[in-house]
């Protein structure tokens, strides 16, 4: 399974999502650019196309990944568009603000847990079965955080979602080897984002996360689409069930 597969990727419309997407469509793959916003995504599909080397294709599909009504019909139209999905790319996560676990509104707890875990597993599922129905194999990347095996206070709600993804990626690695299906996860330090660029503005933050990165920088979203296209590729047939860091050496401290 090598350039020229279906490829669908939540949370597409920004940051390491769209980074990716980008990444499979230099590639020469049909990429399906899922988002919670259409619009975004339709504009990022655009966008990427214009850049895609001649037989790649990007589209897009609004699909909220908490809503498993609209990951049934945005799967389901990814196929359509691009064909049996052959490789899934689990991106879609939020932090929701922070907070110190004595006071963080439980309702911060619940749309985190909403996106990054049970959104991911829903997907999944979705997937999965279609491509365990067709028989051909499949790959699935789940983009998880260092933040599963190293504490920020103030993280602990994202930090513990991120560390179910973790673990459902080694149970999904497990289950689905037997369909030819490998699940591995990529998990980022760092990275300059929309999702970070607020933290990433203020000098005295940045230089925070920066001290406890022993390569001294924080990550570009090219720092971490290598590793994700790789997992996706051939050159991994043999590894399921690997959660990879890609963080300058943060978790060494
Ligand atoms: P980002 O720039 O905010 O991009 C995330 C995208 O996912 C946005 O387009 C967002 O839409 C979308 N999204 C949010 N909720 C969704 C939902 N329910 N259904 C579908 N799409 C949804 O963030 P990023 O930094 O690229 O993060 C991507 C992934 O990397 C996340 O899983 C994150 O946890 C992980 N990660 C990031 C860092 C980092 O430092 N940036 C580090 C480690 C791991 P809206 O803009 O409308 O919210």
């Amino acid at each position: 399974m090598s350039a020229g597969r279906s490829v669908l990727v939540t949370g597409a419309a920004s940051g390491i999502g769209r980074a990716v997407a980008a990444a499979f469509a230099a590639a020469g793959d049909r990429v399906v650019l899922a988002d919670r916003d259409g619009v975004a995504a339709e504009r990022a599909a655009k966008e990427l196309g214009g850049h895609a080397v001649a037989h790649a294709v990007t589209h897009a599909v609004t699909m909220d990944v908490t809503d498993a009504a609209a990951v049934a019909a945005g799967t389901a139209r990814a196929a359509e568009l691009a064909g049996p999905v052959e490789v899934l790319v689990n991106n879609a996560g939020i932090v929701a603000g922070g907070g110190p676990l004595l006071t963080l509104p439980l309702d911060v707890l619940d749309a985190v847990v909403a996106v990054n875990l049970r959104g991911t597993f829903t997907v999944t599922q979705a997937v999965a079965a279609r491509m365990a129905e067709h028989g051909r194999g499949g790959r699935i990347v789940n983009i998880s955080s260092i933040g599963a095996r190293q504490p920020t206070a103030g993280l602990g709600h994202y930090e513990a979602t991120k560390a179910a993804v973790d673990a459902l990626t080694r149970t999904a690695a497990l289950e689905l080897a037997g369909h030819g299906i490998r699940v591995n996860g990529v998990a980022p330090g760092p990275v300059r984002t929309p999702m970070t660029a607020g933290l990433m503005d203020d000098p005295a933050a940045r230089a925070a996360w920066e001290s406890r990165i022993p390569l001294g920088r924080v990550a570009v979203t090219g720092d971490i689409v290598p590793l994700v296209l790789f997992l996706a590729s051939d050159q991994a047939a043999h590894i399921t069930g690997a959660v990879v860091q890609v963080d300058g050496g943060q978790l060494l401290t």
